[in-house]
């Protein structure tokens, strides 16, 4: 399984190489709130909210185009999102530690 910094690196080649590496900031976060919305349209089937079929596998689906989205604007603003990661683990772990 590759790292989140390869993930990522995987990320930016693919769109260099797809002519997607320019793609302005805020495009990339309004296609993340359309990805937001098809993943909330799966959580809404899968309470019963929406009576349609509630499909496990496309809830993955959702999340994963999301997360790409995710690298795809850190990469937008040369964000390394494993570095990212680990100091804010390192918070979460120092808060939690505190009581
Ligand atoms: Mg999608």
């Amino acid at each position: 399984m590759p790292s989140l910094s390869e993930t990522q690196d995987q990320v930016r080649e693919y769109d260099k190489k797809h002519g997607w590496g320019e793609d302005q900031a805020s495009h990339i976060v309004l296609h993340m709130t359309e990805e937001l919305g098809e993943i909330a349209r799966r959580i809404l089937r899968r309470d019963g909210y929406k009576k349609e079929f509630f499909d496990r596998k496309e809830l993955a689906e959702e999340l994963t185009d999301i997360l790409y989205l995710n690298l795809k604007l850190a990469n937008t603003f040369h964000i390394e999102l494993e570095e990212e990661w680990n100091l804010m683990w390192e918070r979460y772990r120092k808060k939690t530690n505190r009581s």
